[in-house]
């Protein structure tokens, strides 16, 4: 029986990839991959036809409604169809469509989960989401509204939780923080914006809501990122300042053995 894959790739280091969407990769006869999965990643998929469906991809994103047939049509084919989306399939990731589109067919899927963007800033920052004593509650948003979705209040369920990560959400940074003051949520609220988590070129900014609000943006290189939004993060910023401080004490060590 073919079945399709829904698997997740994780948030951008290839290593962060689970065991068992690994050996699905290896298997597969055919993946289609969005555009933010890592190319050692799709590597994995020795054997497999490669068809790119991410909106990054080209700029123009790939119509839902193709993807879905592609998906249908190729499980007609093939035997091991993956479907390779960044971080979790199920975060933000369109795969319900997906799911719906297999099931309406009878087609035989699994959904493979994969680290989500804001579960791989977390863990960058060395910052719980769920601090003890700090955060109890933890919300997963995105400001941005497909043309077929009716608004909902996205940023009142960031005000009222602990910490939030928002996705999809850095180009609009200054905005957010200003609607999220209007909102209720106090100017104080430490913000962390993480760009390229868990890569290479991971970058990160820290701020307020206020400073945000007023225009202090961080000046990335445009890869994808993650506002996050809560007290717990005021500690990040502490780390990250002692981090950078440690640094420069063991550069100046260093020059000084030199001299
Ligand atoms: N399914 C994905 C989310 C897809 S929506 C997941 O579970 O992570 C795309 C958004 O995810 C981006 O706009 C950005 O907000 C976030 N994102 C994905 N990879 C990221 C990374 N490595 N670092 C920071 N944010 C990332």
């Amino acid at each position: 029986m073919p079945k399709v894959y829904l698997v997740g790739a994780g948030p951008g280091a290839p290593d962060l990839l689970t065991l068992r969407a690994a050996r699905l990769l290896e298997a597969a006869d055919i993946v289609f991959y969005d555009a933010l999965v890592h190319p050692d990643t799709l590597a994995l998929a020795v054997k497999a036809k490669k068809v790119a469906v991410g909106k990054r991809c080209g700029q123009i994103s790939t119509d839902q409604r193709f993807i879905n047939r592609n998906l249908v049509e190729a499980a007609t084919k093939y035997e091991t169809v993956v479907r390779l989306k960044g971080g979790d399939p199920m975060v933000f990731g369109r795969a319900q469509e997906e799911i719906d589109a297999l099931r309406a067919a009878g087609i035989l899927f699994e959904v493979v989960p994969g680290i989500t963007a804001a579960l791989a800033a977390s863990a960058q920052l060395g910052i719980s989401l769920t601090r003890r004593g700090v955060a109890r509650t933890v919300t997963l948003a995105t400001p941005r509204i497909g043309a077929d979705e009716t608004s909902s209040d996205w940023a009142g369920s960031v005000v009222n939780a602990d910490s939030a990560v928002l996705y999809m959400a850095s180009g609009q940074a200054q905005a957010i923080a200003a609607a999220l003051i209007a909102g209720g949520k106090p100017a104080a609220t430490p913000v962390a914006i993480v760009e390229s988590a868990t890569l290479p070129e991971e970058r990160r900014h820290f701020s307020t809501l206020q400073s945000l609000s007023l225009g202090d943006l961080p000046s990335f290189a445009g890869g994808p990122a993650v506002l996050c939004v809560g007290e717990v993060f005021r500690a990040a910023a502490v780390l990250d300042s002692a981090d950078h401080e440690d640094h420069m004490r063991q550069n100046t060590m260093a020059r000084c053995q030199a001299v």
